[in-house]
């Protein structure tokens, strides 16, 4: 599923309301009836326009017509839910234009956008249930299946998880990228200007680095917190050049970590695995990477949890769910990544999911950059110019 601008700029405000509409419509139905849309739409044309723009929306992939045996009627596409997403971005000013995808996660698709004034920034359109969809699509009996229903709420369930803990750890100083909007299932956040860890081949001193990060595991647990997912694909390496009085440069470099759709906290039920998992992807990179081992074992999960009963610090995972993010949306997401990840057949470990790059997306024509390749060198930064498709004028004057 790849994002395609191209007819977004040609879409009338109607055609805006009917999507809305059947946005709105699929909230209590798997399929949406027309007289329910036209209800919805409330167009001044009336019924007519509204079939008018359905034809528009169907045409060009936005929502799609489904028979069954009561009633025809019409469900929003992915393609549909990300237009409506890009759409309230462009009409807050988080983007004006969309530019190339740079990275096709597990579960995403990872876009360079921009703002009005050309500030890069990163889209992150979360995908879940897309691989059950696809299989849920090809089968006849769908509507009993309430997975397809489903994609549309998980995905918007993982891009409020996400944005929810990048606020929360962003707000606590954490090194993460900015968050900065979310819309459905999208989230907008700052570029980093950085290659992840997996495309490093050297590093001038492994072990200042392999404590970095081992610093940033133990720093999330003292906020109750674990990442779940911390390996060479979430973690970006920021080099951080100063220039000494000698007038010699010294380089540091900075982590930036990402990914948060899987943060668990201290307390879950699997914690210890979720935890000790975390550090042996860490150890076992390293090891294999730049042959470094480290000489203190651990940090082990028990020993942290029992610090974490005597301090002081903000609990964040309490504060997210705070937020409005209830156990039931917890686990319901927890399900669905879980179930993501076990037909993928990675067990969220990073050697394994490289192998299945391509499972789970229909039109792999250009599946630019993750560094996939372990030859692949760095060449030049992520921030070069990409092209841009202005996206923010479809909003103006409406
Ligand atoms: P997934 O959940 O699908 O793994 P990620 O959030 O890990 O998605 O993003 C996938 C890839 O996209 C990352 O490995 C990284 O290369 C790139 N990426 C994601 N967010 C940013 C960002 N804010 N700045 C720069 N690159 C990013
Ligand atoms: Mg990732």
């Amino acid at each position: 599923m790849k994002l395609d601008t191209r007819a977004m700029r040609h879409l009338a405000p109607e055609d805006w309301r009917v999507l809305t509409a059947v946005e709105m419509g699929s909230k209590n139905h798997e399929l949406v009836p027309t007289p329910l849309i036209e209800k919805l739409a409330r167009l001044r044309g009336g019924a007519s326009g509204v079939h008018r723009s359905i034809s528009a929306l169907a045409k060009v992939g936005l929502i799609a017509k489904v028979k069954e045996a009561k009633y025809d009627g019409y469900r929003l596409t992915y393609g549909g839910l990300d237009y409506l997403a890009l759409h309230t971005h462009a009409t807050r000013k988080d983007l004006y234009s969309v530019g190339t995808r740079i990275g096709v996660g597990k579960e995403s698709d990872i876009m360079v956008v921009a703002d009005d004034t050309g500030t890069q920034r990163v889209l992150k359109i979360h995908r879940l249930g897309r691989i059950s969809f696809r299989t849920v699509k090809s089968n006849r009996d769908y509507l009993k299946n309430r997975a397809s229903g489903s994609w549309m709420y998980l995905s918007r369930l993982a891009a409020m998880k996400e944005y929810a803990f990048m606020k929360a750890l962003y707000a606590e100083g954490f090194p993460v990228p900015v968050p900065l909007a979310q819309s459905r299932h999208t989230i907008v956040m700052t570029l980093v200007d950085a290659f992840p860890l997996r495309q490093i081949s050297t590093v001038p001193d492994p072990a200042s680095l392999y404590a970095d990060l081992i610093a940033l595991i133990l720093r999330l647990a003292s906020h109750g917190l674990i990442h779940g997912d911390f390996n060479e694909f979430n973690i970006l390496v920021k080099e951080e050049k100063t220039v000494l009085e000698d007038g010699v440069e010294s380089i540091r470099l900075e982590p930036v970590v990402i990914d948060f759709p899987q943060m668990v906290s201290m307390e879950h039920q699997n914690a210890e695995m979720y935890f000790d998992r975390d550090v042996e992807c860490i150890k076992r990179f390293f090891s294999r990477r730049f042959h470094f081992t480290s000489t203190t074992p651990g940090p082990f999960y028990k020993d942290i949890k029992k610090k974490l009963k005597k301090s002081q610090v903000t609990r964040l995972d309490a504060t997210v769910e705070a937020s409005g993010f209830t156990k039931k949306m917890l686990k319901d997401l927890e399900a669905a990544i879980k179930e993501q990840a076990e037909k993928r057949g990675s067990k969220g470990l990073s050697e394994e999911a490289d192998d299945d790059e391509n499972e789970g997306d229909e039109d792999e024509d250009d599946a630019s950059s993750t560094g996939e390749d372990e030859e692949e060198e760095p060449v030049g930064g992520i921030l070069g110019q990409h092209h841009m498709d202005a996206v923010g004028d479809v909003v103006q004057g409406h």
